[in-house]
């Protein structure tokens, strides 16, 4: 296999492309693939603060890599969730790579700041624990952003990670999750702008660019997901790209071309408001996060002086 700009010997084959890099191209392809997702869909323009939600795992800290390679001011925020070694190892990469590269790096964390873990809400809360943890993320994400005055959260979805989820929402026709499906959620009432530049990439090659870059990622993925219908809709579509390689391409990429548009006006947007508890955006009177962390008999405001006090 000979590299498609060069011809030395290739380091990775990508069949959907019809193409294989060595080292040096490889990483220009990736450059690329997030410029070009920027660009298509107009995600941010140089001279916007971004900041960038990292897990510690290969997306997330790979994208970080690129955005500053290409230029982009980009901080982080690392949400620490107290789920055991896991948590704290992941926490470890972010604050690593941070430091690596002289990044700054946002640290929100629920057991400094309650004493208590993600689990321990959700328990109290009566609500299963990976939709308690997701709130908490997108929750913490978007006070983030707006208390520190960043113009967009971005994430390190990737297009495994789309294509899956685009797959989950088709097989229940859940037509609002596929209305707002979009690799940039525009800002509105309060919800600051949302996007997510690894979409033309696979998980397979982000993590190819943490190794040929040197950048030490958590290999697990949370110990919480296991047997997440997330990851057998992931599976399915793993099994059609490796019988028709860009199967993910033509899913994914094919429906925001072609597909999306028809599931696009209907009903109105909801009207958002501010929380009567701590001001972010809701559609209720309270907002959910308010209510679950109170339900677990925690004080929702402390969170907003942990996201003051972030550092960074
Ligand atoms: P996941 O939902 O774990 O697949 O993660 C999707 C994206 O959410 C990651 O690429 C990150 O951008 C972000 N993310 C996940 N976990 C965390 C975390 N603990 N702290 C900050 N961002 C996170
Ligand atoms: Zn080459
Ligand atoms: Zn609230």
């Amino acid at each position: 296999m000979r590299c498609l700009k060069c011809g030395s010997g290739a380091c990775i084959e990508i069949r959907r492309h019809r193409a294989a890099y060595c080292e040096e191209h490889f990483v220009e392809h990736v450059h690329k693939q997030v410029t070009r997702a920027v660009r298509k869909f107009k995600m941010f323009e140089p001279g916007e603060k971004l900041l960038l939600a990292v897990s510690g795992g290969k997306d997330s800290l790979a994208l970080w890599d690129v955005l500053l390679d290409l230029g982009y001011q980009a901080d982080g925020l690392y949400i620490d969730l107290g789920i055991g070694d896991y948590s704290a190892r992941s926490r470890e990469k972010a604050e690593n790579f941070a430091g690596a590269r002289r990044a700054a790096l946002h640290v929100v964390s629920l057991p400094e700041t309650y004493g208590v873990n993600v689990g321990y809400i959700a328990k109290k809360s009566g609500k299963p624990f990976c939709s308690t943890c997701g709130l908490v993320k997108r929750y913490i994400m978007n006070a983030a952003a707006s208390i520190k005055g960043y113009d967009a959260v971005v994430t390190g979805h990737n297009l495994d990670d789309e294509a899956g989820a685009l797959l989950g929402n088709a097989l229940s026709w859940q037509v609002g999750y596929l209305r707002r499906q979009s690799p940039n959620m525009p800002a509105s009432q309060g919800l600051v702008r949302k996007v997510k530049p690894l979409c033309r990439l696979g998980e397979r090659e982000t993590a190819a660019y943490c190794i040929i870059k040197g950048i030490n990622y958590i290999l697990e993925e949370c110990p919480m997901a296991k047997g997440a219908s997330s990851l057998a809709y992931k599976d399915v579509l793993n099994a059609l790209e490796s019988r028709a390689p860009g199967t993910k391409d033509r899913f994914y990429l094919g429906f925001l071309r072609e597909g999306r548009h028809y599931f696009q006006g209907g009903s109105e947007e909801p009207q958002l408001r501010p929380c009567s508890v701590c001001g972010q955006p809701t559609t209720a009177e309270t907002c959910s996060f308010c209510r679950q962390v109170q339900r677990a008999g925690l004080d929702p405001l402390a969170v907003l002086e942990a996201i003051k006090n972030s550092g960074a």
